[in-house]
Protein backbone atom coordinates (compact mmCIF):
# COMPACT_ATOMS: atom_id res chain seq x y z
CA UNK A 1 0.00 0.00 0.00
CA UNK A 2 1.20 3.77 -0.68
CA UNK A 3 0.47 6.85 0.35
CA UNK A 4 0.56 9.46 -2.36
CA UNK A 5 2.53 12.51 -0.70
CA UNK A 6 0.80 15.08 -2.76
CA UNK A 7 -3.04 14.23 -1.28
CA UNK A 8 -2.03 13.50 2.48
CA UNK A 9 -2.82 16.53 4.70
CA UNK A 10 -1.15 14.94 7.26
CA UNK A 11 -4.13 14.09 9.67
CA UNK A 12 -3.13 10.64 11.21
CA UNK A 13 -6.27 9.12 11.02
CA UNK A 14 -5.10 6.17 8.43
CA UNK A 15 -2.12 5.64 11.59
CA UNK A 16 -4.46 4.06 14.36
CA UNK A 17 -5.24 1.15 11.26
CA UNK A 18 -2.58 -0.25 10.64
CA UNK A 19 -2.22 -3.38 12.03
CA UNK A 20 1.63 -3.68 12.01
CA UNK A 21 2.48 0.15 12.59
CA UNK A 22 3.79 0.61 9.25
CA UNK A 23 2.28 4.28 8.87
CA UNK A 24 4.56 6.71 9.73
CA UNK A 25 4.06 10.68 9.80
CA UNK A 26 6.94 12.46 9.13
CA UNK A 27 7.58 16.60 8.36
CA UNK A 28 6.63 17.65 5.00
CA UNK A 29 9.93 18.62 3.08
CA UNK A 30 7.95 21.40 0.87
CA UNK A 31 7.35 22.56 4.22
CA UNK A 32 8.27 21.64 7.73
CA UNK A 33 5.76 22.85 9.24
CA UNK A 34 2.95 20.63 7.79
CA UNK A 35 2.68 16.90 8.27
CA UNK A 36 2.39 13.98 5.56
CA UNK A 37 2.01 9.96 6.86
CA UNK A 38 4.26 7.50 4.60
CA UNK A 39 4.28 3.80 4.56
CA UNK A 40 7.13 1.59 5.49
CA UNK A 41 6.81 -0.42 2.17
CA UNK A 42 9.53 -3.34 4.00
CA UNK A 43 7.04 -3.58 6.80
CA UNK A 44 3.53 -3.15 5.41
CA UNK A 45 2.12 -6.43 4.93
CA UNK A 46 -0.54 -5.09 2.11
CA UNK A 47 -3.41 -6.09 4.78
CA UNK A 48 -5.68 -3.20 3.23
CA UNK A 49 -6.77 -1.88 6.61
CA UNK A 50 -6.15 1.56 5.71
CA UNK A 51 -7.75 1.23 2.47
CA UNK A 52 -10.80 -0.23 3.39
CA UNK A 53 -11.08 1.87 6.65
CA UNK A 54 -12.18 4.35 4.45
CA UNK A 55 -11.08 7.43 6.92
CA UNK A 56 -8.64 8.97 4.31
CA UNK A 57 -10.66 12.05 3.34
CA UNK A 58 -7.90 12.99 0.21
CA UNK A 59 -7.88 9.86 -0.99
CA UNK A 60 -3.90 9.60 -0.40
CA UNK A 61 -3.98 6.10 0.33
CA UNK A 62 -3.65 3.54 -3.18
CA UNK A 63 -3.32 0.42 -3.87
CA UNK A 64 -0.18 0.16 -6.12
CA UNK A 65 0.39 -2.93 -8.08
CA UNK A 66 1.76 -5.87 -6.30
CA UNK A 67 3.55 -8.71 -8.36
CA UNK A 68 5.69 -11.81 -7.11
CA UNK A 69 7.01 -12.25 -4.66
CA UNK A 70 5.39 -9.40 -3.20
CA UNK A 71 1.66 -9.98 -3.82
CA UNK A 72 2.26 -13.08 -1.45
CA UNK A 73 2.11 -10.55 1.80
CA UNK A 74 -1.52 -9.94 0.21
CA UNK A 75 -2.56 -13.75 -0.60
CA UNK A 76 -1.83 -14.48 3.43
CA UNK A 77 -2.68 -11.14 4.82
CA UNK A 78 -5.53 -9.59 3.21
CA UNK A 79 -8.99 -11.09 4.05
CA UNK A 80 -10.50 -9.75 1.18
CA UNK A 81 -8.18 -11.42 -1.03
CA UNK A 82 -9.10 -15.64 -2.28
CA UNK A 83 -5.86 -18.07 -2.39
CA UNK A 84 -5.73 -18.56 -6.21
CA UNK A 85 -4.64 -22.20 -5.79
CA UNK A 86 -6.97 -22.91 -2.73
CA UNK A 87 -9.58 -21.00 -3.70
CA UNK A 88 -9.99 -20.00 0.18
CA UNK A 89 -10.01 -16.18 1.26
CA UNK A 90 -7.89 -15.38 4.34
CA UNK A 91 -5.27 -17.27 4.84
CA UNK A 92 -6.38 -19.35 2.26
CA UNK A 93 -6.87 -22.80 3.90
CA UNK A 94 -9.99 -24.95 5.40
CA UNK A 95 -7.95 -25.67 8.02
CA UNK A 96 -8.32 -28.11 10.87
CA UNK A 97 -11.71 -26.13 12.14
CA UNK A 98 -13.61 -27.35 9.90
CA UNK A 99 -11.75 -31.26 10.17
CA UNK A 100 -15.44 -33.21 10.19
CA UNK A 101 -16.16 -30.89 7.18
CA UNK A 102 -12.93 -31.72 4.90
CA UNK A 103 -11.67 -34.90 6.77
CA UNK A 104 -8.57 -34.15 6.36
CA UNK A 105 -7.24 -35.65 9.28
CA UNK A 106 -8.23 -39.41 9.86
CA UNK A 107 -8.50 -41.36 12.30
CA UNK A 108 -5.35 -42.84 14.09
CA UNK A 109 -3.02 -39.57 13.30
CA UNK A 110 -3.64 -36.11 14.27
CA UNK A 111 -3.43 -32.73 12.68
CA UNK A 112 -1.09 -29.96 13.74
CA UNK A 113 -0.21 -26.35 12.74
CA UNK A 114 1.88 -24.21 13.59
CA UNK A 115 0.42 -20.50 13.14
CA UNK A 116 3.20 -18.15 12.67
CA UNK A 117 2.38 -14.55 13.27
CA UNK A 118 -0.38 -12.46 14.91
CA UNK A 119 -1.74 -8.87 14.44
CA UNK A 120 1.10 -6.17 15.71
CA UNK A 121 3.77 -8.52 14.80
CA UNK A 122 3.41 -10.15 11.56
CA UNK A 123 6.21 -12.85 10.32
CA UNK A 124 8.56 -13.09 8.25
CA UNK A 125 8.82 -16.26 6.24
CA UNK A 126 11.94 -16.95 6.70
CA UNK A 127 10.96 -17.20 10.46
CA UNK A 128 8.00 -20.38 8.75
CA UNK A 129 10.71 -21.80 6.86
CA UNK A 130 13.04 -22.20 9.51
CA UNK A 131 10.15 -23.93 11.71
CA UNK A 132 9.07 -26.18 8.11
CA UNK A 133 12.52 -26.98 7.76
CA UNK A 134 12.71 -28.49 10.68
CA UNK A 135 9.47 -30.08 11.17
CA UNK A 136 10.06 -32.47 7.40
CA UNK A 137 13.50 -33.54 9.23
CA UNK A 138 11.00 -35.51 11.81
CA UNK A 139 9.11 -36.87 8.29
CA UNK A 140 5.93 -34.52 8.82
CA UNK A 141 3.18 -34.92 5.86
CA UNK A 142 3.11 -31.05 4.99
CA UNK A 143 -1.21 -30.61 4.65
CA UNK A 144 -1.31 -30.13 0.23
CA UNK A 145 -4.12 -27.96 0.13
CA UNK A 146 -2.51 -25.62 2.34
CA UNK A 147 -1.69 -22.64 0.81
CA UNK A 148 2.37 -22.22 2.90
CA UNK A 149 2.71 -25.97 1.08
CA UNK A 150 2.29 -24.07 -2.16
CA UNK A 151 5.40 -21.37 -1.21
CA UNK A 152 8.00 -24.37 -0.80
CA UNK A 153 10.71 -25.00 -3.53
CA UNK A 154 10.77 -28.54 -1.58
CA UNK A 155 7.84 -29.76 -0.02
CA UNK A 156 9.97 -32.59 0.93
CA UNK A 157 12.59 -30.87 2.94
CA UNK A 158 10.54 -27.37 3.58
CA UNK A 159 12.86 -25.54 2.26
CA UNK A 160 10.96 -22.24 0.52
CA UNK A 161 11.28 -20.24 -2.72
CA UNK A 162 14.14 -17.91 -1.71
CA UNK A 163 12.95 -15.09 -3.06
CA UNK A 164 10.00 -15.33 -0.73
CA UNK A 165 12.27 -15.47 3.01
CA UNK A 166 12.53 -11.70 3.56
CA UNK A 167 8.57 -11.24 2.96
CA UNK A 168 6.33 -10.64 5.43
CA UNK A 169 2.85 -12.05 6.28
CA UNK A 170 0.18 -11.25 9.08
CA UNK A 171 0.62 -14.60 9.66
CA UNK A 172 0.58 -18.18 8.42
CA UNK A 173 -0.80 -21.30 9.23
CA UNK A 174 1.56 -24.25 8.40
CA UNK A 175 -0.33 -27.63 8.60
CA UNK A 176 0.62 -31.38 8.49
CA UNK A 177 -0.11 -34.95 10.14
CA UNK A 178 1.41 -36.38 12.28
CA UNK A 179 1.01 -40.19 13.82
CA UNK A 180 1.34 -40.60 17.25
CA UNK A 181 4.94 -41.82 17.41
CA UNK A 182 5.35 -38.49 15.79
CA UNK A 183 3.99 -36.74 17.95
CA UNK A 184 7.42 -36.04 20.96
CA UNK A 185 9.81 -35.20 18.59
CA UNK A 186 7.25 -32.97 16.70
CA UNK A 187 6.78 -31.24 19.73
CA UNK A 188 10.35 -31.46 20.64
CA UNK A 189 11.28 -29.45 17.97
CA UNK A 190 8.70 -27.04 17.88
CA UNK A 191 9.90 -26.12 21.83
CA UNK A 192 13.52 -25.42 20.24
CA UNK A 193 12.10 -23.54 17.51
CA UNK A 194 11.17 -20.88 20.22
CA UNK A 195 14.45 -20.02 20.61
CA UNK A 196 15.35 -19.69 17.34
CA UNK A 197 12.74 -17.72 15.23
CA UNK A 198 11.69 -13.69 16.15
CA UNK A 199 8.49 -14.20 15.22
CA UNK A 200 5.80 -15.62 17.29
CA UNK A 201 3.68 -18.73 17.17
CA UNK A 202 1.14 -20.90 18.00
CA UNK A 203 0.88 -24.69 18.03
CA UNK A 204 -2.97 -26.56 17.88
CA UNK A 205 -3.42 -30.06 17.44
CA UNK A 206 -6.53 -31.99 16.61
CA UNK A 207 -7.37 -35.35 17.51
CA UNK A 208 -10.85 -37.14 17.51
CA UNK A 209 -13.18 -37.17 20.75
CA UNK A 210 -13.21 -40.71 21.04
CA UNK A 211 -9.37 -40.87 20.74
CA UNK A 212 -8.99 -38.51 22.78
CA UNK A 213 -10.79 -40.54 25.42
CA UNK A 214 -8.14 -42.58 25.73
CA UNK A 215 -5.82 -39.93 26.86
CA UNK A 216 -2.90 -39.77 24.07
CA UNK A 217 -2.80 -36.32 22.73
CA UNK A 218 -3.37 -34.01 25.51
CA UNK A 219 -1.12 -35.89 28.06
CA UNK A 220 1.87 -36.30 25.82
CA UNK A 221 1.83 -32.68 25.00
CA UNK A 222 1.14 -31.91 28.90
CA UNK A 223 3.74 -33.96 29.78
CA UNK A 224 6.20 -32.06 26.77
CA UNK A 225 5.34 -28.79 29.42
CA UNK A 226 3.20 -27.14 26.48
CA UNK A 227 0.39 -24.99 28.03
CA UNK A 228 -3.35 -26.41 26.59
CA UNK A 229 -6.32 -24.62 25.80
CA UNK A 230 -8.73 -27.14 24.94
CA UNK A 231 -11.21 -26.11 22.22
CA UNK A 232 -14.57 -27.60 20.75
CA UNK A 233 -15.95 -26.50 17.67
CA UNK A 234 -18.73 -28.07 15.79
CA UNK A 235 -20.55 -27.13 12.37
CA UNK A 236 -24.03 -26.96 12.34
CA UNK A 237 -24.51 -28.45 8.72
CA UNK A 238 -23.66 -25.53 6.80
CA UNK A 239 -21.08 -26.93 5.17
CA UNK A 240 -20.53 -29.27 2.06
CA UNK A 241 -19.28 -32.76 3.35
CA UNK A 242 -16.39 -33.23 1.19
CA UNK A 243 -15.70 -35.77 3.80
CA UNK A 244 -17.47 -38.89 2.12
S1 LIG B 1 -1.95 -2.23 4.00
FE1 LIG B 1 -2.11 -2.96 6.12
S2 LIG B 1 0.00 -3.22 6.78
FE2 LIG B 1 0.06 -1.91 4.96
S3 LIG B 1 0.03 0.16 5.75
FE3 LIG B 1 -2.10 -0.40 5.32
S4 LIG B 1 -2.88 -1.19 7.27
FE4 LIG B 1 -0.64 -1.16 7.40
S1 LIG C 1 -5.71 9.48 6.46
FE1 LIG C 1 -5.02 10.19 4.42
S2 LIG C 1 -4.61 12.35 4.71
FE2 LIG C 1 -4.71 11.47 6.75
S3 LIG C 1 -2.57 10.94 7.24
FE3 LIG C 1 -3.51 9.12 6.35
S4 LIG C 1 -3.01 9.24 4.18
FE4 LIG C 1 -2.68 11.28 5.01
Amino acid sequence: MRIDAEKCIGCERCTYYCPVEAIHVAEREDNPKKKRSWIDEDECVECGVCFRANVCKPQAIYQQELKWPRVIRKSFSDPMVEFKETGVPGRGTEEMKTNEITGRFKKGSWGMAVEVGRPAVGARLKDLELIAMALAERGVKFEPRNPVTFLFEDVKSGKLKPELRNEKVLSAIIEFEVKPEQLKPVLQVIKEMSDKVESVFSVDLISHPEEEEKGPALKIVKEMGFPVYPNGKVNLGLGRVLNK
